[in-house]
């Protein structure tokens, strides 16, 4: 009996099928393909912070995988009781792209390129489920991963009207994949974001690259929980067949 024999079968018997045969992996950006999360709390921070509203830059670990527009309603019905309209809030998010833009260059996650390779040596399609409106980083996924995600396969924030925890970004990414959720696995960082995955019916993972505790991942509906890219790149193949080949 291999490890991740008994966390499939849990998997199996909550979605009441007997089988898995994985065919795309819904993949998150920021915190899994780039190590983007702490210039992201820095900006969010100075924009805050530019506007005399009061916040601690930890707390947007918490939100990551929201959209942009609903962090900033958040923080303004919090701080000053105001509901900004979608549309007000969509061009204050211009700031914090901006802030974004000026600080230095975020890398690419270390064992992200392995992964991907993994999938692809698999015959699991990739496709990038990114809550992110952030065009500099999106348009980098064609130099780092070159030929790893088909154009047609992206969702983006332009893509979706509820943002992670909200499942639609990742049925959205089996919809475009054509597949159903026990079809596909998830790929994510953040408890938002498997929230959106474990609701979304997809075998959902989760790598701690960040500040986030493991068990807070395991709280938010994280199926199985790797603590390194690397470590996750390194145990991708024996994971999928074990996906494939498990059953009740
Ligand atoms: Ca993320």
């Amino acid at each position: 009996m291999g490890k991740y024999d008994e966390t499939i079968r849990q998997y199996l018997a909550q979605r009441g099928v007997d089988r898995l045969n994985i065919k795309a992996a819904l993949i998150d950006m920021d915190g899994v393909l780039y190590d983007s999360m702490r210039n992201h709390t820095i900006a969010w921070k100075m924009m805050f912070d530019n506007l005399g509203l009061n916040t601690d830059r930890d707390e947007f670990y918490l939100y990551e995988g929201m959209t942009g527009r609903a962090t900033i309603q958040l923080i303004y019905k919090r701080e000053l009781g105001i509901d900004l309209s979608d549309e007000e809030a969509q061009e204050m998010y211009k700031i914090k792209t901006a802030n974004f833009r000026s600080l230095p260059r975020v890398e690419a996650m270390p064992g992200a390129y392995d992964m991907l390779t993994a999938l692809r040596d698999k015959g699991v399609e990739r496709v990038l489920v990114t809550g992110s409106g952030q065009a500099d980083v999106i348009n980098r996924i064609d130099q780092e991963y070159a030929g790893l995600f088909a154009a047609d396969r992206r969702i983006t924030a332009a893509d979706v009207k509820h943002g992670k925890p909200n499942p639609e970004p990742y049925i959205k990414g089996q919809q475009l994949a054509g597949v159903a959720p026990e079809q596909a696995i998830v790929i994510e960082n953040a408890p938002l974001g498997v929230q959106a995955g474990n609701a979304s019916g997809s075998f959902t993972i989760a790598i701690t690259t960040g500040p986030i505790p493991r068990q807070r991942l395991v709280d938010s509906g994280a199926h199985a929980v790797f603590e390194s890219m690397p470590q996750f790149a390194a145990e991708l193949p024996e994971l999928i067949d074990a996906l494939n080949t498990t059953t009740i």
